[in-house]
């Protein structure tokens, strides 16, 4: 007898199948991902219930407000106090979801994964087409020499770093609020988004500008969504996934690349019957 759980269960692996299907024949495929493809390797978000923004800044000032320009310029102690505690995690390591994105950079499949997050795990992962809108902790530079310092520095220094050529002070290149994001990012990324075939967004809630508007640049049934919670492409976009996105990603981009499979040699010391193995099978399920 089918239960309220199979019917669910069956919806799911429906959905896989759609999306899995949709990937094998995409040739052009670009990753749209927010703040929860991060959740899932440990990183908190900024705005759900135990985001960023809902936490003690331990300071006197509201977390939205430490991470604006003007309060980095007028408070830099306070700010590279929370910055260290709070947007900096240096032992955080990729989870499926950059995984199965990497898996798909190397089948020749992907153009691009443009991301929000600051914290380097695509690379980390080994992606190499990534797109960061919201810059890196782990790119910074003295704002008055423009030497060039590693997380690590940043991590390891007391109060405001300064650089040691000039005594500057050293800062993040992430995009604090009030600050223009850099244009070269957004076009390399509107540019890839014109080529695709296939833009799969996920882990974001799509609230954040101009990530928010990228899906414009294609028809929204090239538009597949994954995100836990809804957003407002949900109903326009050809398939939506309610689901973490590491599962969905895991699941659906192919594990294993065969080009050219090993003829089935039977095993002598076998009796009996043995199934055959059609060498092709991973490649044609895979649909390369
Ligand atoms: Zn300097």
């Amino acid at each position: 007898m089918e239960t309220r759980l199979d019917r669910y269960d069956g919806a799911r692996e429906k959905k896989f199948a759609q999306l899995k299907q949709l990937i094998a024949e995409s040739e052009r495929i670009v990753f749209l991902g927010g703040a929860g493809v991060s959740t899932e390797s440990g990183i908190p978000d900024f705005r759900s219930g135990h985001g960023i923004f809902n936490q003690d800044s331990g300071l006197e000032y509201r977390p939205v407000d430490i991470i604006s320009h003007s309060f980095f310029t007028k408070h830099p102690e306070e700010f590279f106090d929370f910055y260290r505690r709070k947007l900096c995690y240096p032992d955080a390591k990729p989870n499926k979801a950059h995984k199965a994105l990497v898996r798909l950079e190397r089948r020749g499949k992907l153009l691009a994964v443009i991301t929000q997050n600051v914290d380097n795990l695509h690379q980390l992962a080994g992606s190499i087409k990534t797109i960061e809108l919201h810059g890196s902790v782990c790119r910074n530079y003295c704002m008055s020499c423009g030497a060039k310092y590693t997380l690590d520095f940043i991590l390891h220094s007391e109060g405001v770093p300064k650089c040691t050529e000039c005594g500057g002070m050293v800062r993040p290149d992430i995009v604090l609020y009030e600050e223009h994001l850099d244009h070269s990012n957004i076009d390399r990324a509107v540019a890839a988004i014109e080529k695709a075939d296939l833009m799969i967004i996920g882990g974001t809630s799509l609230t954040v500008y101009p990530a928010a508007t990228f899906a414009q640049f294609l028809p929204h049934d090239r538009v597949v969504i994954i995100n836990k919670s809804s957003t407002y492409l949900d109903l326009q976009a050809m398939l939506t996934v309610h689901d973490s996105i590491g599962d969905v990603l895991d699941a659906t981009i192919p594990k294993r690349v065969r080009k050219n499979p090993p003829a089935d040699v039977p095993d002598k010391k076998s009796k009996g019957e043995k199934k055959a193995v059609d060498p092709g099978k991973d490649i044609a399920e895979d649909g390369i």
